[in-house]
């Protein structure tokens, strides 16, 4: 796709719009940036898209800025509902997501990963297997600058690892990864593509262009994922925690494997794994198809896996302190991921949690927080809810805390060894944070103190 002399409407102005606006300019695109919000952009990036040639149109989104454009390009963010877009498509105007402005540019192959839950580890674990084994990798997508930037930095002997999330699979055209996963399904952003239908059709937009000369890893555990191969035209490898099977990566007699054209090629042990959880082996599977696909020798594979502690934020060790591991978990922003990480231990938790609330059930949470945590401590504005179902689930040891340093201080003087401290909210951060990472820095702080 030619970018040359072509008017492109680049839509959604965050740090990914502004990214990709820039890099289409220095394509020679003729590039428009909007956003309905007035935004305030530094002025030294301000004065270089401005020599880019790039004009800015911030504080509405009229069709009148249709006129002559030959594509939209959508940062992340932006919805294909909005009415400017079904009015661009009733002008037969090309609207594509960013990734697709990466893949047009992109020289080297790519690894994409999709799935509910799981991308950025698994992402950055197949990264860091491919850096391992001394290749040219990139890895971005979804998070910080746009993944078109990032490719411009990779030539075709390197390779590019992305996440990506579903609203940027709603518009693509010609996106067709050397490799593509899909992790797991499970209701989220049903707000946003209104049925799991069509959440899954998105999502299978991975592999819509492959043919078999590509690759595609599945999740065998998951029935809808699984079944996606028959609709894939792609080789496919499976992974799995509970199936031998026949092409792809699983677990047997607790040592993980690789089996591919009839040979089975063992990696390591899933004790010898640092990160913790059943979701992370599945997530270790999953990185070691790509990695495997891509040259990366088992050997390799197993170093990094016996040395990977896991991404910022989830279920990450902090400090040891007299015999007591402090965990950072604060990405657990509902009860579903608090549930992943109190499953990770065996027992003797300090659990801290609460924050915002969703007001989800928390049952099944509360169930758990009774078999594995010696003491719950809840904060935030949700200290109450999360007090009372405790109660009624047979909790004990329930303390409320005033904030983060109070609860931290809390947990320190209740812990002893063999126990744990973990933060995993089970709650949005918004009613004490910025966002789920500041919490994170505030609590790996806090712990870095008491040491
Ligand atoms: P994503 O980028 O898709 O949000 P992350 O790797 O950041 O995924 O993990 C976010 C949370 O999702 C984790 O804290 C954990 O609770 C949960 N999770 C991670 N991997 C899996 C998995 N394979 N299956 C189910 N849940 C998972």
């Amino acid at each position: 796709m030619e970018f040359r002399n072509k008017r492109i409407l680049v839509l959604g102005a965050g740090i990914s719009g502004r990214s990709v606006a820039g890099v289409l300019a220095g394509q020679g695109g003729l590039v428009t940036l909007n956003d309905v919000k007035e935004i305030d952009i530094q002025k030294a990036e301000f004065q270089q898209l401005q020599k880019l040639g790039v004009r800015l149109v911030f504080g509405h989104q009229r069709e009148t800025l249709l006129e002559g454009v030959d594509y939209i390009v959508l940062s992340p963010g932006i919805s294909i509902y909005i009415p400017l877009i079904q009015a661009a498509r009733k002008q037969n105007i090309t609207v594509m997501s960013e990734i697709e402005v990466a893949y047009q540019l992109c020289e080297a192959p790519m690894i994409a990963i999709t799935g509910t839950n799981g991308k950025t580890t698994t992402t950055t674990l197949t990264g860091e297997m491919l850096k391992a084994a001394d290749k040219a990798v990139v890895v971005g997508g979804n998070i910080g600058l746009a993944l078109s930037h990032e490719v411009m930095g990779v030539d075709h002997a390197g390779i590019v690892v992305a996440e990506i999330s579903s609203f940027q699979l709603e518009s693509i055209i010609d996106f067709k990864p050397r490799i593509a996963a899909i992790l797991n399904l499970t209701p989220d952003h049903i707000d946003r593509h209104h049925t799991m239908d069509e959440y899954q059709r998105t999502k299978e937009r991975i592999f819509v262009n492959q043919t078999d000369s590509e690759y595609l890893i599945l999740n065998y555990d998951d029935v809808v994922v699984r079944t996606m191969a028959e609709r894939a035209a792609s080789q496919i490898l499976f992974f799995s925690i509970t199936t031998e099977l026949q092409s792809g990566a699983f677990v047997k007699e607790g040592i993980m494997q690789i089996r591919w054209q009839g040979q089975t090629h063992p990696i390591c042990s899933v004790a010898e794994m640092k990160l913790l959880g059943r979701h992370n082996v599945e997530n270790a599977l999953a990185a070691c198809c790509a990695a495997f696909l891509m040259g990366v020798n088992t050997a390799t594979m197993s170093a990094v896996l016996q040395h990977f502690t896991g991404v910022e934020h989830r279920i990450e060790p902090v400090s040891t302190i007299d015999g007591v591991t402090y965990y950072n978990d604060s990405k657990a922003t509902n009860p579903e991921s608090s549930i992943k990480a109190l499953e990770s231990f065996a027992g003797h938790v300090i659990l801290i949690a609460g924050g915002r609330d969703k007001n989800t059930d928390l049952t099944e949470f509360m169930t758990l927080v009774k078999e594995k945590v010696d003491h719950f401590i809840v904060l935030g504005e949700a200290k109450e809810r999360f007090s009372s179902s405790a109660q009624r689930c047979g909790v004990t040891n329930i303390h409320q805390a005033a904030s983060m340093e109070e609860a931290v201080h809390l947990a320190h003087q209740l812990a002893h060894e063999p126990q744990v401290v973990l933060l995993s909210p089970a709650c949005a951060s918004y009613d004490m944070f910025t966002n789920y990472e500041e919490r994170g820095r505030v609590f790996k702080q806090l712990v870095c103190r008491l040491s």
